[in-house]
């Protein structure tokens, strides 16, 4: 039996020769193709083939890629299991029964078994290192602004992002030197000015100042060359363990994470420990800000300016409602009720400014942690792969598997996702993140971790 990785199996040639010439990519079914369907694994969706390419699909064209179909995900990217897409689940290669882990299930499942040399996922809250964990390979989160999100189809931008999924370290480095680097259509990427990083705007809801882009140590490599810095030299750098991450883990998990520390100490590195006071109040917060976000972008799909209509006639909320329940599956519904709810004007305060104020710790913290350290460690995930079907019935229990990961979406940094080795079976994944900007960084200690 398949893995059901993909929605649409469709090549699409390359336009020129480029580094990415004879390999193949699948790309998350949230990334517009032109010509190609592309659905975000919603049957709202299903018949919806867009009029342009992402930027992203774009520059793999150029780079002479070859797309060999779109991946299959969590409906608009909601869920850490892919068991929420309306194409069915996917199966977790490195053991069937097991979930790939989400939302990007399909793009790390296709380039664990083989389906595909490379992948895009998108991450909003750890849906490219989430799967990458569950499935043995690496999986990469960009500094916010670094990609291009134009024609991503949004679930909430303020935290997203578009990263690479790959077997090997610089693999999935090489795909982010094609991938990343400003874009005049997506004017919440970074670019150089004259030797200072400026910034189409600012963040918007994300609260990122608009005037610390003005760094040079944050300013992002245009002509990038993150490939290179997988060499795997990590002697003399501090690797800071936050401690908060490893109380509530899987025993399992933390095994083979001390394992992984203990393999880059003895390659030179340092290792201290951090705490982060705000990272417990990061999954709340988190939900609630994604959730408000995609209250407001799932909107525009009604039946009549996207989405399918299911062809009501007469009063016009009717047909809406209508489309809409027939459109989007259960967890979508669930989390636009509660992003209504948060946004509405009697709990607006209590909620949603009160988790932009978490945020803001969050980021806080961090910035506090990077003086003391050149990356920070935590594992991926804290539990292994649940076994396919186990936790649709508990949505809380799959929000807090988010715990290690959304922390770094709130705070807008990049994160890196390697092979830790195994448990039970079942591939355990490592999480380095860097300071804004700090790719090379974690990149540099993924690339000996993995060795
Ligand atoms: N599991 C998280 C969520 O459901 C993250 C999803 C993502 O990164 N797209 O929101």
């Amino acid at each position: 039996m398949s893995l059901n990785a993909f929605i649409t199996e469709e090549t699409i040639e390359a336009e020129s020769e480029g580094p990415l010439s004879g390999r193949t990519v699948a790309v998350k079914d949230n990334i517009s193709t032109e010509g190609v369907r592309t659905t975000c694994g919603s049957a709202m969706l299903e018949s919806y083939v867009p009029p342009y390419d992402a930027t992203v699909v774009e520059r793999l064209k150029d780079a002479g890629a070859t797309i060999v179909g779109k991946a299959n995900m969590d409906e608009f990217g909601m869920g850490g299991t892919t068991e929420t897409s309306a194409y069915g689940p996917v199966k977790n290669p490195v053991d069937e029964g097991h979930v790939p882990g989400g939302s990007s299930g399909g793009s790390a499942a296709a380039v664990a078994a083989g389906e595909a040399d490379l992948a895009l996922g998108s991450d909003t809250g750890g849906s490219v290192r989430n799967p990458a964990a569950f499935c043995g390979v690496v999986g990469l989160k960009p500094t916010y602004g670094l990609v291009s999100r134009y024609g991503l189809v949004a679930y909430a931008n303020s935290l997203e992002q578009i990263g690479p999924i790959a077997n090997s370290v610089e693999d999935a480095a090489a795909l982010l030197d094609v991938i990343s680097g400003p874009d005049p259509k997506d004017a919440t990427t970074r670019f150089d000015v004259g030797g200072d990083v400026g910034e189409g705007t600012d963040a918007g809801p994300s609260g990122a100042d608009a005037t610390e882009g003005a760094a040079t140590a944050t300013r992002p490599a245009t002509d990038s060359n993150y490939a290179a810095a997988a060499d795997g030299d990590v002697a003399g750098a501090t690797v800071g363990v936050i401690t908060d991450l490893l109380d509530g883990a899987d025993e399992r998990v933390v095994e083979r994470f001390e394992d992984a520390l203990d393999d880059l100490r003895a390659q030179g590195a340092e290792t201290v420990e951090v705490s982060l006071d705000s990272v417990e109040h990061a999954v709340q917060a988190y939900y609630v800000i994604a959730m408000s976000e995609a209250s407001s972008n799932l909107a525009r799909f009604d039946g009549v300016r996207y989405g399918k209509s299911g062809g009501y006639e007469g009063n016009w909320n009717d047909a809406f409602a209508r489309a809409r329940e027939e459109g989007f599956g259960e967890e979508v519904k669930r989390r636009i009720l509660l992003g209504t709810y948060a946004l509405s004007a009697g709990y607006h305060d209590k909620y949603y400014k009160k988790a932009q104020d978490a945020r803001a710790w969050v980021k806080r913290d961090f910035d506090e942690a990077f003086d003391r350290a050149d990356v920070l460690a935590t594992p991926t995930m804290p539990v292994l792969p649940p076994k396919l079907g186990e936790s649709l019935e508990d949505p809380l229990q799959l929000y807090l598997m988010d715990a290690n990961t959304v922390p770094v979406n709130l705070a807008n940094l990049p994160a890196i996702s390697v092979p830790a080795g195994e448990a039970d079976g079942l591939p355990v994944g490592l999480q380095l993140i860097g300071p804004k900007f700090g790719e090379e960084a974690i990149i540099r200690a993924a690339s000996a971790a993995e060795r």
